[in-house]
């Protein structure tokens, strides 16, 4: 049995200290039952914790880390800069490099504001399809996650297409009202909703591939329908890609489903684990933000040098070449799981967009929050906690997918298909 005294101590101290001992919740692993690990370093694609323990990584930081943990030429051009000075308040070329990279990767973007986080580039984003419609209303999808803004932290009332409800205490209903929920891939509530709203609606927000209930793939032409729906009725359609962003594919969701959004929201990748966000689109919609324009949004560090360093460094290092090596490593992840899956009788749908992969424990089709919330959420529980025994460090929860690097290895593929293996025929 794998030791976790030091990981232990320090989380006891945590708890007096933070909420939860964490500074974000999934981090409490509270879903799998167990006490988090507190990590130590990392390199490539292996994580080393308090107590010496070694995993293979499929977090990665939830996303960001596509290089892997301390890439080398993230480190250098880090350290460089650092030696610079760490924030000027002022532009800094680096800035251009970096938007011009997103802009010539994605296709939706023109121009672009980096924030510093995936919660800021959503409410930014929103308030200027807000402002620039002068609208109020907004659709977005039962279990898609865009941060933890007032508008967006909303759950679905009863019914087909419902006004939003607060998803936490301190969400004022007056914001949750202009709300409106349907569920993911549901193309009939959605012309239901234009119907009844189409005036009013400002923007539809969408994770292109949802990847926070697990991963869940858009249905053959829902981004399509939601692209002409929206232009129809002058609503700004935002795509969501702080997840999906240079991780689905070399140009984004987008660019791999070929459906063009107005707006476009990134983070997670483009910061090469540093904090940073960016909302971009249309010319003519982001010449609407101030100064140029009458929108406000501003931020003391955002585009600081750091962040854009690490965030340049990893995305051009993305080549066509890197996002297919990552490819043919899920391909061999997948067919792993699955072999073992039906050695053992074990219930398993396999969900999956380019390079983003998650497994439910359910034999049916996962299209949605509710078929989501149909997996056996006690047998990923034990399975969870076997995987750590094995090495292998997973996301805390069956609502999160798996993230590789560049850097995982055939030999770390092999390992965790031999680990699956074991712990499905224990489960
Ligand atoms: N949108 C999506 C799709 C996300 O997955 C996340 C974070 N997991 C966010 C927004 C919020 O980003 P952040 O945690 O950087 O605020």
């Amino acid at each position: 049995m794998k030791q976790f005294d030091r990981s232990s101590a320090a989380y006891n101290k945590a708890v007096d200290l933070m909420p939860g001992g964490v500074n974000s919740p999934v981090r409490a692993f509270n879903s799998v039952n167990m006490d988090p690990i507190f990590m130590e370093k990392g390199k490539g694609s292996k994580l080393y914790d308090l107590d010496g323990n070694e995993f293979i990584d499929y977090v990665l930081s939830f996303g960001p880390l596509i290089l892997g943990h301390a890439d080398e030429k993230v480190v250098e051009s880090l350290k460089k800069v650092t030696e610079q000075g760490t924030s000027f308040g002022t532009p800094t070329e680096i800035e251009n490099h970096l938007a011009e990279l997103v802009i010539e990767r994605v296709p939706s973007i023109e121009m672009l504001r980096m924030v510093n986080s995936g919660t800021e580039a959503t409410m930014s984003a929103l308030r200027v399809a807000r402002g620039y419609t002068g609208r109020d209303k907004i659709l977005k999808f039962e279990g898609n996650y865009h941060g933890h803004g007032d508008s967006l932290l909303i759950k679905a009332g009863s019914g087909v297409a419902t006004l939003g409800l607060p998803d936490s205490p301190g969400v004022p209903a007056s914001i949750a009202q202009n709300t409106i929920t349907v569920p993911y891939n549901d193309l009939e509530s959605v012309r239901y909703v234009f119907e009844e709203y189409g005036e009013d609606l400002a923007a539809v927000i969408i994770e292109p591939v949802s990847g926070n209930m697990g991963v869940v793939p858009p249905q053959e032409g829902f981004l399509q329908e939601l692209r002409e729906l929206t232009e129809n009725n002058g609503t700004v359609l935002i795509f969501d890609e702080v997840m999906t962003g240079f991780r689905v594919g070399y140009h984004s969701a987008q660019g791999h489903f070929g459906v063009t959004p107005d707006m476009t929201c990134l983070g997670k990748v483009i910061g090469g684990g540093l904090p940073v966000g960016a909302y971009g689109g249309k010319r003519h919609i982001m010449e609407r933000v101030a100064p140029v324009g009458d929108i406000y949004q501003a931020g003391t560090l955002s585009g600081n040098p750091l962040a854009m360093t690490a965030g340049y460094e990893t995305v051009s290092s993305m080549t066509e070449e890197a996002y297919e090596g990552i490819n043919k490593k899920v391909d061999r992840l997948v067919e792993g799981y699955e072999k073992a899956a039906k050695a053992n009788h074990i219930p398993l749908t396999v969900n999956r967009a380019g390079s983003m992969v998650g497994f439910f424990f359910s034999n049916d089709p996962v299209i949605d929050f509710e078929t989501a919330n149909a997996s056996d959420l006690e047998m990923f529980t034990r399975y969870y906690q076997g995987m750590i025994e094995e090495g292998i460090y997973l996301p805390p929860s069956q609502f999160e997918g798996l993230f590789l690097s560049t850097k995982h290895t055939e030999e770390d593929i092999e390992k965790t298909i031999r680990a699956v293996e074991k712990v499905f025929a224990s489960l």
